[in-house]
């Protein structure tokens, strides 16, 4: 691979970015960035080796679209209007089906993989970008049929030399079971910085008492707004679901306490401890 693009040089972006160098040093990557001060930051870090814009990807062996799932919906055909018949293109946004749906009549659809690495943190912008982040991380492939046989390969095997394990999904499953572990998971994160936050306003001694817990519990509230916004309304109606259950289930807890029933709420937890099992068959 000589010329790699990468438009949003962010976390996903640019862990990439550095994931590849580091894999296959001879290659010049190009940074693309609506904000000019990430694009500066990541050229300062080494993240990226030249600024480029839309204009310059027919080069590309390689783009990856790693920008908020809203933005990837604007750029999208400019960026497929734009390559070589030879450029693989991977689109690495957290919903799959509207972008799926956009993409589907694009007359170079064959050049596009789309995918969502599960692997992340809170952080954003190109100084969160890590070393390794997506080793021994499991990442979602859609549609793969849709892509070129030949850039099938050469996607597999850039995946396999970043360590990321490939699960086949169609996009209306993605959409639905990542709702559950990831979307309702920030949201609840969220709900929960904001009800502890608007405590905390009157009880100004509420955080010296925050433990750990607390923090693991809250740490995905740090999340960026403009990228979630756009993810929740991609995916309003699985999320929507998710959020009844999880309320319902809140309910059903509040109401055991409520009726001193102490046993039926240790028994809840108990169940719940089943999680460790699931947790360790995926660690
Ligand atoms: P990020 O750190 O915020 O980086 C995105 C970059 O794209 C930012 O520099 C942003 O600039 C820029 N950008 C926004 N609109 C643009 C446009 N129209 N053209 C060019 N650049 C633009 O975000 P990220 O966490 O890397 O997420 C990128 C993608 O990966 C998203 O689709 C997300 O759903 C997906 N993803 C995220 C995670 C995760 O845990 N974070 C995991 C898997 C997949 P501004 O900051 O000025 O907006």
């Amino acid at each position: 691979m000589k010329n790699v693009y990468v438009i949003g040089i962010g976390l996903i972006g640019g862990s990439m970015a550095l994931d590849i160098k580091k894999l296959y040093p001879e290659t010049t990557i190009y940074g693309i960035d609506s904000n000019e001060s990430h694009l500066n930051e990541a050229l300062e870090l080494h993240v990226v080796d030249e600024k480029a814009s839309l204009r310059d990807i027919s080069n590309a062996d390689l783009l990856v679209l790693s920008v908020p799932v809203d933005a990837s919906l604007q750029i999208v055909d400019d960026v497929l209007n734009n390559i070589s018949d030879t450029t693989l293109v991977i689109d690495v946004g957290s919903t799959k089906q509207v972008f799926c749906k956009a993409v589907s009549n694009h007359p170079n659809r064959r050049n596009l993989l789309a995918m969502h690495p599960i692997a992340g943190t809170e952080h954003s912008g190109p100084k969160a970008a890590i070393n390794g982040l997506f080793k021994n991380k499991t990442n979602i492939i859609c549609e793969v049929e849709k892509t070129a046989f030949k850039l099938q390969e050469k996607a597999l095997k850039l995946f396999s030399d970043l360590g990321l394990r490939i699960r086949y999904m169609n996009p209306e499953a993605h959409d639905k079971h990542i709702a559950y572990v990831s979307h309702l998971s920030h949201i609840s994160s969220f709900m929960l910085g904001k009800t502890v936050i608007d405590k905390e306003r009157n009880e100004r001694d509420i955080f010296d008492m925050a433990g750990s817990g607390f923090e693991s519990t809250v740490r995905l509230a740090k999340s960026s707004p403009e990228m979630w916004t756009p993810i929740f309304k991609q995916n309003k109606d699985n999320v929507l679901e998710t959020l009844d259950e999880y309320i319902a289930n809140l309910k059903h807890f509040k109401s055991l306490m409520e009726q001193d029933d102490f046993e039926a709420v240790y028994n809840e937890m108990k169940d719940t401890n089943y999680i460790k099992q699931i947790l360790k068959g995926i660690e």
